[in-house]
C-alpha cells in the first residue's frame, strides 16, 4: 500500500540518502531507516459528544502519527502513534520529531531484532531526559516509537504482533524489558521463570484464541454526553451484541449519576456487570462518597477514581469501597507507578495502556509484574487505534504469559476503527485475533490525508467555514 500518497502540507520528513554508518564493504547493502515522517491527525469527535467524560468534555480524539520507512525494499513501513485529544496534538508530534536523530540511519534487521535497543537510546537521551524523565508528552513519543518499531518487525516476520510476542523465546522477551527501577518486585529471573511457565499449554491457548477471540466489554453505552435514551438504547444493543460488560462515566453530578446508573441497570439486568469510570474527578474522601452513593446498583469496578499519581489514595479507597474493585491505569505512567500499586495492595484491575507509556517493552514489563502479583489486566481502549493496538499485548498475555482469561476483558469503543488498514473485529462480545502481520496500527492513507490538523480536506474546509461565520 501506499502511505506517500497521503503526504499532505502537514508531513514533515527528513530523509538521508546515505547511511550515517555507512558499511566499510564496498557494495554490500546494509538497509536503514531512511524517514521518519510526522503527523497531526484529529478527528472531530466532540461534535457528537462521543468520548465525553467527567473531565474531559470535548475530546476531539487524535493521533500523533509517525511512519518509519527504509530503503530495504520490501515495502514495509512501521507505523505508530500516540493519543491525545485534540489541542496539544502539536506538541506531540513534535515531541516524536525530537527523537528523530536517534533513528534514521540505524539498520533496519538490527534494530528490529532487539527494539530494546531503541527503547534504552530514546529513554537514555541525555538531554530530553530532563523532559520526564519517563513520564508525560516525551515518554508518550518514545512509545509511539518504539511501538512503530514493532509494527515494522512483526511485518519483516510476517505475524501479526502478538504472535511474535508469543512465539518469542522467553530469554529473549527478558532481554527486551528494562528491569531499572522494578526489580526489587521483579527480577529477570522472576520474569524468566513466569514467562517459562506461561509456554506450558500456549499451543493449545493459541488454538483456543483463533478460534474464539478474547473478551471484550464496551463503552460505548456510558458517554457522560448522551441522553437517557440513547444510554438505554446502547446498553440493550451491547447486551443483544453479546457482551457481558459495560462501563459508565460518573463523576460530574452525583444525581445524574444515581438515575443513569439506575437506568442502565433497569436495561442491562442483574448479570450483566457495569463498571463505572470517574476519570480522577475526585479526591479519596469525595471517592469513598459518591461510590457509596452508587453501591445499590452493583458496581463492578470503579475506574480512575482519583489521580493516577495517587497510589495510597488508590489504596486507601480499595480498602473502603470493596467489595467494589479499584481499576486504575490509562493515566499512568510508567512501570515504576505501576510496580508500586501493586506493592502498596491499590488496585484489583490494572489497566494497561498501548500508548501511555514507553511502547512494548514497558507494556511487557508492566504484564510480567501484573503476573508476578497476581493482578488481572483490563486494558484501557477506545480512543483513536488503541484497541488496535492494545488487543495483541492482551493476547500475548493470554497465550505466553498469564494463560487465562478469566475476569479479563479489553475496552471495546466502536469509533474509528474504519480509518485503520486492519482494524479490529469484535463479534459476539469478544476480539477475534489479528491474523496480519504488524501492530495493526497503520491508517488508511485516505484517512491521513482527510483529517491531518490543519491543512487536511476536512479540516481546511472546516476552518474555512468557521472564518467565514466569525467574518
Ligand atoms: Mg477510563
Amino acid at each position: 500500500m501506499s502511505t506517500t500518497t497521503a503526504t499532505t502540507a502537514t508531513k514533515t520528513t527528513t530523509t538521508r540518502t546515505t547511511g550515517r554508518r555507512g558499511s566499510i564493504l564496498l557494495g554490500e547493502h546494509i538497509p536503514r531507516i531512511t524517514a521518519v515522517d510526522t503527523y497531526d491527525i484529529r478527528f472531530p469527535t466532540s461534535r457528537e459528544m462521543d468520548g465525553s467524560d467527567a473531565m474531559n468534555p470535548d475530546p476531539d480524539y487524535s493521533a500523533a502519527y509517525l511512519v518509519l520507512r527504509t530503503d530495504s525494499g520490501d515495502g514495509h513501513e512501521g507505523h505508530g502513534f500516540t493519543f491525545t485529544i485534540g489541542r496539544g496534538n502539536d506538541v506531540q508530534v513534535a515531541a516524536i520529531e525530537a527523537l528523530r536523530p536517534h533513528l534514521i540511519g540505524r539498520p533496519v534487521a538490527e534494530l528490529c531484532a532487539d527494539p530494546g535497543s531503541v527503547s534504552r537510546a530514546l529513554i537514555g537521551d541525555s538531554q530530553l531526559r530532563w523532559l520526564g524523565p519517563e513520564k508525560g508528552v516525551m515518554h508518550m513519543a518514545i512509545g509511539a516509537v518504539v511501538n512503530a518499531v514493532w509494527d515494522l518487525a512483526a511485518k519483516r516476520e510476517g505475524k501479526p504482533l502478538w504472535q511474535l510476542l508469543a512465539d518469542a523465546e522467553p530469554e529473549w522477551l527478558v532481554s527486551q524489558v528494562d528491569f531499572r527501577y522494578i526489580a526489587d518486585a521483579l527480577t529477570p529471573e522472576d520474569a524468566l521463570e513466569l514467562l517459562r511457565e506461561g509456554r506450558h499449554g500456549a499451543a493449545e491457548r493459541r488454538a483456543e484464541l483463533l478460534r474464539r477471540g478474547y473478551p471484550a466489554y464496551t463503552t460505548s453505552p456510558g458517554w457522560l454526553g448522551y441522553d437517557d435514551e440513547k444510554l438505554i438504547r446502547l446498553a440493550k444493543e451491547a447486551v443483544a451484541d453479546g457482551f457481558t460488560q459495560i462501563k459508565l462515566k460518573v463523576g460530574a453530578d452525583l444525581d445524574d449519576d444515581i438515575r443513569r446508573m439506575r437506568t442502565a441497570r433497569a436495561a442491562v439486568g442483574p448479570y450483566i456487570r457495569i463498571a463505572v469510570d470517574a476519570n480522577q474527578r475526585w479526591g479519596v474522601a469525595e471517592t469513598v462518597e459518591w461510590t457509596a452513593a452508587l453501591a445499590e446498583f452493583e458496581p463492578y469496578w470503579l475506574e480512575e477514581p482519583t489521580s493516577p499519581d495517587d497510589i495510597l489514595g488508590h489504596a486507601a479507597v480499595r480498602r473502603a469501597v470493596a467489595p467494589i474493585k479499584v481499576a486504575t491505569g490509562e493515566h499512568v505512567q510508567n512501570r515504576i507507578v505501576f510496580k508500586q500499586l501493586l506493592q502498596a495492595g491499590a488496585v484489583d484491575i490494572l489497566q494497561i495502556d498501548a500508548a501511555r507509556v514507553g511502547g512494548v517493552n514497558e507494556n511487557l514489563a508492566i504484564l510480567l509484574l501484573a503476573a508476578k502479583f497476581g493482578v488481572p489486566v483490563c486494558p484501557h481502549a477506545g480512543g483513536v487505534g488503541l484497541c488496535e493496538l492494545v488487543q495483541h499485548l492482551s493476547m500475548f498475555d493470554f497465550v505466553a504469559l498469564s494463560g487465562t482469561v478469566q475476569d479479563r476483558v479489553i475496552e471495546y469503543v466502536d469509533h474509528l476503527h474504519e480509518h485503520f488498514e486492519d482494524p479490529v473485529v469484535v463479534a459476539a462480545g469478544r476480539y477475534a485475533a489479528p491474523r496480519s502481520p504488524g501492530f495493526s496500527a497503520q491508517m488508511r492513507p485516505g484517512s491521513i490525508a482527510e483529517f491531518s490538523y490543519p491543512d487536511g480536506a476536512f479540516w481546511a474546509a472546516d476552518l474555512a467555514d468557521r472564518k467565514e461565520v466569525t467574518a
